[in-house]
């Protein structure tokens, strides 16, 4: 028998999202709390608590969306950037716990996965999304079928070089002009305190364009500029139909940032891809890692089912 339901946890740096998802991608339940800082055991803890605020005889799986790669072998979250959570095997924990099917997968391959089923990428086969927030998160879905490579940690869309030897990443990454390092919120953040001062950061600098400051909207532009490089480069090489752009900072800049981008993404793109991409703003929000996660569940259920 197919699960009807499936619970979708969203796991962030400040909350953790949860919520009973349906297969049409409605959300029945929904259930928040904050996100522990203190140790792993406690974020453990508090994603057990979520699960069992919500958890019924209507759900048939879990999944989870973790700010990390996941090493999909292992059901292992690899490391989380901004949560304590390091080499922690959340799949077996919870299926011990839980006695259900439970899938894991990055919290922006939910997004994706989320915008896919539900969202403004229904009924396209190949997509592609960008979240834009603290860092860049990236997710593909090609041919039908989300795109998690060998390991299933891909696809790590924003650490990929747009420009060589430029500005350091972020956290833990060692590289140098990934596109995480210009097309961020924490990248259009530097860039607004460097000409609005220390107080300025990437939400003001959108106020601040929303008002009309040239300054600003030439800031914006410029980040949509390296975005539009990195996606040029990403849609040479998936050939996707859709290019959906997400995020906190991505949807509230989406009018300054998709102009410059598509432009930059259409010069870099060759064809028949050029052609065939379009551009698209998230639609589900903050609820995409919720759902997308649920699906990551639903899938696990249904692959178990197949076997
Ligand atoms: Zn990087």
């Amino acid at each position: 028998m197919q699960a009807g339901h499936a619970i979708g946890v969203d796991l962030g740096g400040t909350k953790i999202l949860a919520g009973v998802v349906a297969r049409d991608g409605s959300i029945v339940r929904r259930h928040e709390r904050p996100t522990p800082q203190d140790s792993q055991e406690h974020v453990l803890a508090e994603l057990e608590a979520a699960v069992a605020e919500l958890l019924d005889d209507s759900v048939g799986a879990v999944g989870f969306g973790v700010p990390s790669p996941i090493d999909q072998a292992r059901g292992v979250v690899v490391r989380c950037v901004n949560v304590p959570l390091e080499d922690a095997p959340l799949r077996d924990h919870m299926r011990e716990r839980f006695e259900i099917p439970v899938g894991l997968d990055n919290d922006a391959n939910a997004a994706a996965i989320g915008e896919w089923r539900a969202g403004v990428g229904q009924g396209v086969d190949d997509l592609l999304m960008l979240t834009l927030g603290t860092g860049v998160g990236g997710g593909v879905v090609s041919g039908g079928k989300p795109f998690r490579g060998r390991n299933g940690a891909g696809a790590e869309l924003g650490h990929v070089v747009v420009v060589h030897g430029g500005r350091p990443c972020q956290g833990a990454c060692t590289g140098h002009g990934h596109l995480e390092a210009y097309a961020s919120g924490s990248a259009a953040t530097a860039a607004a305190r460097e000409t609005f001062g220390p107080s300025a950061d990437a939400h003001r600098l959108v106020r601040l364009a929303n008002e009309g400051d040239a300054k600003a909207k030439e800031l914006l532009e410029e980040v949509g500029g390296y975005l539009g490089s990195g996606i040029g480069s990403f849609v040479n090489v998936f050939g996707p139909q859709l290019v959906v752009l997400g995020g906190g900072f991505g949807v509230a800049a989406y009018d300054y940032l998709r102009g410059p981008a598509e432009e930059v993404a259409r010069r870099e793109a060759l064809e028949p891809m050029r052609s065939a991409m379009q551009l698209a703003k998230a639609e589900l929000g903050t609820a995409a890692g919720l759902i997308g996660a649920a699906f990551v569940g639903f899938e696990t259920v249904d692959a178990a089912e197949s076997t």
